[in-house]
């Protein structure tokens, strides 16, 4: 299970909250009013995904918050792909022809 780099506790979710706008539709009924509820629509200008044990905002990114819940580590993340692309670069240099 991931760890929280803030309260170091073992969490298997995180809250997300994202803004947008709320529609509704405003329509009569004989005298009165009354709101009908339509659909929300995100804007994701704010899009916090927090840990529920300390509250603490750790990522505003979905992919990052995936990755951290998966167990991704961040650093063995860089470490494969650094390595990935190291050998990549060894292969086309074997691959070029001799000047
Ligand atoms: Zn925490």
């Amino acid at each position: 299970m991931p760890k929280c780099p803030n309260c170091k506790e073992e969490i298997e979710e995180l809250r997300n909250i994202v803004s947008g706008s709320n529609e509704y539709t405003l329509f009569s009924i004989g005298n009165d009013t009354e709101y009908e509820e339509k659909d929300f629509a995100e804007d994701y200008v704010v899009n916090e995904y927090w840990c529920p044990e300390c509250q603490e905002v750790l990522f505003t990114d979905e992919e990052k918050a995936i990755d951290f819940l998966k167990g991704i580590n961040q650093d063995e993340l860089t470490k494969t792909m650094e390595e990935k692309l190291k050998q990549i670069k060894e292969k086309k240099n074997v691959n070029l022809p001799e000047m």
